[in-house]
Order: C-alpha cells, then structure tokens, then sequence
C-alpha cells in the first residue's frame, strides 16, 4: 500500500491524543454557536470584539459584491488591485498612524512576504522561541541565518545580537502571544534593536482591534513609533473578516510590492472583504465599549476561577489560558465541557510545549458575564471531580 506508513503515523497520533479533528459549524461565529444541530457556548474563536457576524460588516459586503462582483479575478499587480483594497490601505495606514499599508490575503503570507523580502543569505534572523508557526516558516524560506531565543528572555537575546557578524539583523516577535496570552514588552526590545541596529517586525495578530484605548494595537498600548518597526497585523481576528498587512515607512511597502513573493503570485483578495473590512475599522475605533466589555470578562473569570491542581496563566488578554498539562487529560477536560455545552478547545503539542497542553480560553466582547460566570462555574466543578 502506497499510503501505509501515513496511516501508521495517523494511528501513533490517535495513540499519543495528537490526532486533530475538525468539526463543523452550522452557524456564524459568536457567543453561541451550532454545532452537529446542538448549540454551544463559545469560547474558541479569534473573534475577540465580535465583528465577524455583524450586520454593518454583512451590509458592506453585500452591497459591494452587488456592485463588484465576488472574485477579484487576477493578482495585485496584474489586474486584481480594486479601488476597495486602496481604500482600505489608506484607511489602515491612517488607523495605525503609519505612513502606508499594503494588504496581504492572510497573516501567513503576509509573514512569508515580509521576512523573504527583507532578509536572505547573508543576513541573520532573532526570533521568540513561542513565536507563531507562520514566522518560523518565513525564515527557513528567507535562507538567513536562524537564532531562536528563550520566550522574552532579552538578556540572551541581546548577546547574540551583539555576536553577530550578519549584515542585516532582523528580530521578529508576537507583540501578544496566541498560546500564553502576555504581551511582549516592546519598547525595551526597540531599545535593543536600536542598539544593535536591527529591524523589529512585530506580528500583532492578536492585538490589533484588542489592545490601545481605540483598538489601534500595541503601538497604541505602548505609545511608541520607529521608522525601525514593520508592523504586521491580521484581519481575521479581532476584525472579524478576513486577510492582514503590513505598515509602516512608504519605502517598506513599495519594495514589499516589488519583492514579496506571498504577495506577488497570488489572486488578490474578493475586493467585498476590504469593503467588509473598512466598515469593521470604523466600529474599532468607534466602539470602545467592546473594549471595556473584554476587560470586565476577563477579571469575572480571573476572579471566578478557583484552581488548584491547574493552573490559570498569567494574562491580561482575551487570550486566558488553563495549563492542564497531560494530552489526554486536557483532552478529557475539553469532551467533559463539550457535553455541558460549552467549547473550549485543548491545545496540544507542537502548537505548544511538551506537558504544557492547555485549554485556551478566547473571551469576546460579544459574551456576557453570566457567561464567563458560568464557564468558570463549571470548570472548578471539573476540577474538583477530576
Ligand atoms: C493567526 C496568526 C497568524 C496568521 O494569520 P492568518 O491571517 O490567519 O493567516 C500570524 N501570526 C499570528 C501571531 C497569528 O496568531
């Protein structure tokens, strides 16, 4: 049989609680959601503001595919780039306060685009040992020289960079991280790139709509600038819809288009998205009491679970996770709270560490209280029993 040592490696991943499955989901995303005909109470999506099924953003996507049509039909640079993207990157560029912002079809490619085009063979590449996968993937396709630090550890990161011999230096970093939910402290960092003359790219994935009183990011967090900073963000995240990009000086972008491959080859995005995406822009910035809502779920729960064996992760983010530890008993835990109806995905090796599986608990501003209040109810009853 051509295809038995898969099947075999299938079988080891079912054995060792690795294996992935997916399930299907019957209705938007949201607080509440259907799934295989039951409803859930959600806990699993990047939809922190709860934009991704909002009526404006449905609106704005209708009424541009009325009068655009659905596909973008061709690349960026062939004859895909609509009047839609434009405005959206001149929207971004003024949300940000960067000077210019290019569009990418995802926070994969835009990370695959960023790191190819700014650094290869003779350069050298610093990034976080918990940095996203997409990141890690960018340098092994750019060729430069690969050095991992310790996560935040910026004393050992300070003496590599001061090692290196490399022409150009890159540091690339999650701004807040996906699976331990802690914002990296980036004006130190932008001290040591200073220092050492390297580039800082911050993937803000997870920040962007969520952190800074107007949602702007961690930019805003910090409130700090540098020509010195690319920053890259997604857009199907706190955004609610769809894509990512990259801003920062108007010379970054410009070459971006010339040189970034994940940018070039590919069929530009359905320009309803932009339009989808213009409108989200607007209710970030505008309602902030999506903001406030996530601030006051997260202390409910921090306040309302009382672990013992498990252990809450120090966060002040929507991202709040619960270190379990072992696969398969984050695994029970998570079957344990899918029949109580309620969905929080266990994240297992190698998204994360070895004995560090976790459930990952995302909060929305589209939950309420009595939500948070409930999930923190059950999982100390879980606890206790297990
Ligand atoms: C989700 C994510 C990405 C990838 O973005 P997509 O638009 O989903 O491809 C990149 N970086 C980080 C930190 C992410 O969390």
């Amino acid at each position: 049989m051509l295809f038995s040592y898969l099947a075999d490696e299938l079988e080891d991943l079912e054995t060792a609680g690795l294996r992935r499955h997916r399930r299907m989901l019957e209705s938007p995303q949201g607080a509440r959601i259907v799934v295989d005909g039951r409803e859930y109470l959600s806990f699993c999506s990047n939809d922190y503001l709860g934009l991704a099924n909002h009526p404006a953003l449905i609106a704005a996507a209708q009424s541009a595919a009325a009068r655009y049509g659905v596909g973008a039909g061709a690349s960026h640079l062939v004859s895909g780039h609509s009047v839609l993207h434009h405005e959206l990157e001149t929207a971004l560029a003024a949300f940000t306060g960067l000077p210019s912002a290019l569009l990418f079809s995802t926070g994969y490619m835009a990370n695959l685009g960023i790191v190819t085009a700014l650094a290869g063979r003779d350069d050298e590449i610093f990034a976080d040992k918990l940095n996203h996968a997409s990141l890690n993937d960018a340098v092994l396709l750019s060729r430069a020289k690969f050095t991992r630090y310790p996560h935040l550890d910026f004393a050992a990161l300070e003496k590599r960079l001061a090692a290196s011999r490399a022409k150009r230096k890159l540091v690339l970093t999650d701004a807040l991280f996906s699976m331990d939910g802690d914002i990296a402290p980036v004006p130190e960092l932008l001290a040591l790139c200073e220092r050492h003359d390297a580039l800082l790219v911050l993937d803000d994935a997870h920040g962007f709509g969520v952190l800074g009183a107007f949602g702007r990011g961690i930019l805003e967090h910090f409130g700090i600038a540098s020509e010195r900073i690319v920053y890259m963000a997604t857009l199907g995240k706190a955004a609610g819809v769809f894509g990512a990009f990259v801003a920062g000086p108007v010379e970054l972008t410009d070459y971006l288009v010339q040189r970034a491959r994940s940018y070039i080859y590919t069929t530009a995005t359905p320009p309803l998205l932009s339009a989808a995406l213009s409108a989200s822009l607007q209710l970030i910035e505008k309602e902030a009491w999506r903001r406030d809502r996530l601030r006051e779920l997260i202390t409910a729960l921090r306040q309302g679970l009382k672990l013992r064996r498990w252990r809450l992760m120090d966060s002040t983010t929507p991202i709040q996770p619960v270190i379990i530890g072992a696969n398969q008993e984050t695994l029970a835990v998570s079957e344990a709270l899918c029949e109580r109806g309620i969905w929080v995905p266990a994240i297992r090796p190698p998204t994360v560490p070895k004995g560090e599986a976790r459930l990952r608990i995302s909060l929305s501003a589209a939950h309420g209280i009595e939500d948070v209040a409930h999930l923190a109810a059950v999982l100390n009853e879980l606890e206790s029993a297990a």
